[in-house]
Order: structure tokens, then C-alpha cells, then sequence
């Protein structure tokens, strides 16, 4: 039965890549393995579900709320060390919503700010009292019912974003569209971290749109410089194949004193991943 699970569930990992691709059921094997390697998944699941698995989830939370807190994709692994079960990270990620504690190594960071950003909450708002602020009436409902969903999950770091919102409407007197356009990249940052939507922010807070005194065109233009440089550096990135964290060249690692602007090539043999603490030799060309 064990070798059987085992099997299947190599086939899982197998169809993994070709999920990446987005070429899923691009033909028949993929099929096959997918519905096998779910099939396999299911079945470790429930071999998970009868054996360990409030001590498991009592082991997920524990890491989960150490601060810094491990990858989730550690935590799998940290698992599997010591109950000798795979779960998933999107199963790390279940048990730490339910236990209210950071769901992402990111968010470890972000913690302290919750008890504060819920003062806004979003219970005591009505789409009147948004429209008050300056968002317009077609799309008050929208937010409001977005932040109420994120609020009432216990994911605080959108309300917080929605907080942002409501100041730079209100005590900054930012037009809607500029601060719709913030409001969109903080987003992005909290669900992708995404660098692009961050140096989007940097120049719009450095050049001001909103003040009437920056030309609309040198703005993009800016941004559009920005980013040329941000695409070349994701190209140039290389990627953990075991926790998925990046190397950006740009960046450098500031933890094993590597400069900003090294290569990968040219990182000392003795450096490691700054997440997992794995070799240089797991880490992939982004994109390949
Ligand atoms: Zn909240
Ligand atoms: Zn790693």
C-alpha cells in the first residue's frame, strides 16, 4: 500500500511542471497523471487525517507563529522530518488562517500591526461613508464588500491597506484615480510581493501625480524607465528549486554581505539560500 501511495504520488510531483506551464491537459498523459497524482494526494491525505493530525497541526501553528517565521515550504519539510507525512504549503497555509497566526514568511513582520489597523473596522462603514471619502458611488459597494471579506477572514494586513486608502483620500486629499492606483499595488505587494507594484509606489510617492505639478507624461515615463531595469533583474534572477525564494542581482543579500549589483555567477561558493539555507547548486535561472 505505502509503495502504491508512494508512486502515485511521484506522479503528482511529475504533473507538477506541467501545471507551471499552464499547458495542463494539453494532452492525455497530463490528464492521466493529474488525476492520478490527485487521486495519491488524497489518499496520503487521508492516511494524514487518521493518524497525526491535530499533533501536526499543533506543530504547523507552533512554527507558524515564530517570528521570523519559516517558509511555509520549510514547514512542509520540517513535517515530513518529523511525523514523516507530506502535507501541502496550501495545508500550512489552512492551519494557520484557522489559528489566526501569520499565514506567510512575509507576514511574520506585519503581525504587530494588526491590533491597530482594525480600529477602522470595517463593521461600523456604509458605502455613504465611503462615497464621504471621495470613492465614487458605482464602486463604494465593491470595496466595501471586498474589505468586509478580508476582515472577517482575519486577513488585518488588507484592512490595513484599506486603511491607507481611506488617508490618503481623506488627510492627503488624493484624487480617487491616484489613490485607487496605490491602492491596487499595495494589493499586489501583500498577495505576490511584488517588486514592480512596489516601484511603482516609490515613484508615484516621489513624484506626486496628485499635486498637479508633475507632468502626467514624465510620470509613466518614469515608471516605464523603472521597470525596464526591475524586468531585466527578474530575468537575471535565480530561484530556489526547494522554497522558491529569489536571488535578485540588483538586490544582492545584505544577510551574507553581498553587494547590491552581483551577479549570481559570482556569488561565493560558500553562499546560501537566505530562506532554507540550501547551496547555491538547488538554485534555478528564473523562467527556465
Ligand atoms: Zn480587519
Ligand atoms: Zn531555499
Amino acid at each position: 500500500m505505502l509503495v502504491t501511495i508512494a508512486i502515485l504520488n511521484l506522479s503528482t510531483v511529475l504533473s507538477v511542471p506541467s501545471l507551471c506551464r499552464k499547458n495542463i491537459f494539453k494532452c492525455k498523459k497530463d490528464v492521466f497523471l493529474c488525476f492520478f497524482g490527485t487521486f495519491g494526494g488524497f489518499l496520503v491525505k487521508r492516511g494524514e487525517r487518521h493518524k497525526d493530525r491535530e499533533k501536526i497541526k499543533k506543530y504547523v501553528v507552533h512554527l507558524g507563529s515564530q517570528d521570523p517565521r519559516d517558509d511555509n515550504k520549510v514547514i512542509c519539510y520540517k513535517v515530513e522530518q518529523e511525523f514523516g507525512v507530506s502535507i501541502s504549503d496550501t495545508t500550512v497555509r489552512r492551519y494557520c488562517i484557522e489559528a489566526g497566526v501569520p499565514t506567510s514568511s512575509r507576514k511574520s513582520y506585519e503581525k504587530k500591526d494588526k491590533i491597530e489597523i482594525c480600529k477602522a473596522s470595517p463593521e461600523h462603514l456604509d458605502t455613504l461613508m465611503l462615497t464621504k471619502w471621495g470613492v465614487p458611488d458605482e464602486v463604494a459597494p465593491d470595496i466595501l464588500g471586498d474589505w468586509r471579506k478580508h476582515h472577517e477572514r482575519g486577513e488585518h494586513e488588507i484592512c490595513n491597506v484599506y486603511g491607507k486608502l481611506r488617508r490618503n483620500l481623506v488627510d492627503r486629499e488624493i484624487p480617487y484615480e491616484k489613490a485607487e492606483a496605490l491602492l491596487k499595488y499595495e494589493k499586489r505587494i501583500l498577495e505576490f510581493d511584488d517588486t514592480e507594484a512596489r516601484t511603482n509606489i516609490e515613484i508615484m510617492e516621489a513624484m506626486r501625480p496628485w499635486d498637479g505639478n508633475t507632468n502626467e507624461k514624465l510620470y509613466w515615463e518614469e515608471i516605464r524607465r523603472r521597470n525596464k531595469s526591475t524586468w531585466e533583474d527578474m530575468e537575471n534572477s535565480y530561484e530556489c528549486g526547494f522554497c522558491e525564494k529569489r536571488y535578485s542581482p540588483m538586490e544582492g543579500d545584505s544577510s551574507q554581505g553581498i553587494e547590491p549589483n552581483t551577479p549570481f555567477e559570482d556569488l561565493p561558493d560558500s553562499w546560501a539560500c537566505p530562506a532554507c539555507s540550501r547551496g547555491k547548486e538547488q538554485f534555478k535561472r528564473m523562467g527556465e
